[in-house]
């Protein structure tokens, strides 16, 4: 059964896909399929609402089942932020650079038991007949005082875990303990409970 993923991330359509091949599900980009996508405003309050208009808007727009992600940092010491809003922290759409200054000046003057964050990731699927799987992972680190490594994107560099900075892991090393790991792992289970061969 073929199903769309509302992203233009190659490397989120082929981790995906990699988990749900065995279900029998080919996840398709928009580029797959040949058809533009409607620009969604990420208006939501939180990350399930804004992966919730991506995927309804994708489900429109091909009329197929449609899987969509949001995701961010919520430090402590900052009231949850960056939150929703971490692709344009620093002031300028998904400007790593600009977002991990703007971040380490925000806690210049926090101590290192005080920066305390997570990773948050929630994934949204929706069906033709109106059906819909909401599934949310979570992994908790702290913010470094200065950038680790050059692998990853966005925040990794000054994200440390229990396992290690995120700049400084693998891709499966990364993908085991995050975020986005932990919501596909759950995605994969509910998916698991519907039989997609009638
Ligand atoms: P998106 O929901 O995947 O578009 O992510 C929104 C923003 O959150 C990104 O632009 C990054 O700044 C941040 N972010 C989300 N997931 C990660 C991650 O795994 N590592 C680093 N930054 C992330």
């Amino acid at each position: 059964m073929d199903f769309l993923i509302a992203t233009h991330n190659r490397k989120k359509q082929s981790e995906m896909q990699r988990l749900l091949a065995p279900l029998g599900i080919k996840v398709l980009t928009a580029d797959d399929l040949g058809v533009v996508l409607t620009e969604v405003e990420e208006t939501g309050k939180t990350f399930e609402e804004n992966a919730r208009l991506k995927a309804l808007s994708g489900l429109r727009d091909t009329s197929l089942p449609c899987i969509a992600d949001d995701s961010g940092l919520c430090v402590d010491a900052l009231g949850g932020a960056p939150g929703i809003y971490s692709a344009r922290y620093g002031g300028e759409d998904g400007n790593d650079k600009l977002n991990n200054e703007k971040l380490l000046k925000e806690l210049e003057n926090v101590n290192k038991e005080d920066r305390t964050a997570k990773f948050v990731c929630c994934i949204c699927c929706v069906f033709p007949d109106g059906g819909e799987i909401v599934v949310k992972g979570e992994c908790k680190g702290e913010i470094a005082f200065e950038r680790h490594g050059s692998g990853g994107f966005g925040y990794d560099p000054l994200f440390l875990t229990e396992y290690g900075c995120f700049g400084e892991m693998t891709s499966e090393e990364k993908d085991a303990v995050s975020h986005r790991g932990n919501a596909l792992r759950l995605l994969v289970k509910e998916l698991k409970k519907i039989n997609f061969d009638q």
